[in-house]
């Protein structure tokens, strides 16, 4: 069953856990992380990244993620993640995705302001859950700095924008962390929660640290985006053993996304959600 994000983000909002955000590149991931959530019985978020359309086309993601979700045990939120394109970020509501994210976080604050408030208008229409970005999650590989996001930015944008949810900078980044466990800012998330009356993401989740996480989800975020920790993991099964078959391979990578998406249900203490 497919639903919006809203009811189950808020609950987590509201008893200090969260929800994993797995984005999916291919029909073997998203069906080992669908595998993860069924096992944990537990609501799962399936996300499509703009940046990763030359890999796997929006068109192609829409359909993986409806024939899949529409057979899950569990309710499936089918999210298009970094949405640039505002006009890209319409089609995939109307034509499906039940939530979005409008990433225009590299603009100033009036245009993000104005680009958001857009996108948010035209997919109330239709139901479907709009996430957008005030700060900066920088990637952990390109230097590329992160900006902790400001309590009165963040009260001004939700206000402005309507949006559902919003994704914070707190210290996380995109991608591989070149030396140990990012610093993540816990007072600046409670702070945030106070303000804002709309549930918190945090992107850059991956390798920041379970402890961190886990104190991330308490704090106030509501949900958490994984990525690279799932991707690498099936390079890692390719790498590090040699298989007689194709088929064999192919098990193995995705029986160790399912393990890694069952360990953050597990971080995210996801289970105290209640149906
Ligand atoms: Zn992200």
């Amino acid at each position: 069953m497919l639903i919006s994000s809203n009811e189950i983000l808020q609950e987590a909002r509201k008893n200090g856990f969260a929800f994993p955000h797995f984005n999916y590149w291919d029909d073997l991931s998203i069906k080992a992380e669908l595998a993860a959530a069924e096992v944990k019985g537990l609501p799962v978020i399936l996300a499509w990244a703009q940046k990763h359309g030359p890999q796997i086309s929006i068109e192609e993601a829409l359909n993986l993620g409806k024939f899949y979700g529409s057979r899950a045990k569990v309710p499936v939120v089918l999210h298009l993640d970094h949405g640039t394109d505002p006009e890209l970020v319409k089609w995939g509501a109307f034509h499906g995705f039940s939530s979005v994210m409008i990433d225009a976080s590299n603009e100033k604050f009036n245009d993000n302001v104005r680009i958001t408030r857009d996108v948010v208008k035209y997919c109330h229409h239709l139901g479907v859950t709009v996430e957008a970005e005030v700060g900066h999650v920088g990637t952990a590989s390109a230097d590329d700095s992160t900006t902790y996001t400001e309590v009165k930015t963040a009260v001004e944008f939700v206000k402005e924008t309507k949006v559902d949810s919003l994704a914070v900078s707190i210290g996380t980044s995109h991608g591989v962390y070149k030396k140990g466990r990012p610093k993540l800012n816990f007072e600046r998330i409670k702070k945030l929660k106070e303000a804002i009356n709309v549930p918190l993401v945090c992107h850059g989740g991956s390798s920041s640290g379970n402890a961190n996480l886990n104190e991330a989800a308490k704090s106030g975020i509501a949900k958490i985006n994984i990525y690279t920790d799932l991707a690498n993991t099936a390079l890692h099964v390719a790498q590090k053993m040699t298989y007689d078959t194709e088929f064999e391979l192919l098990k193995a990578q995705r029986s160790a996304i399912q393990v890694m998406s069952e360990h953050y249900y597990d971080v995210f203490e996801t289970a105290k959600y209640s149906y």
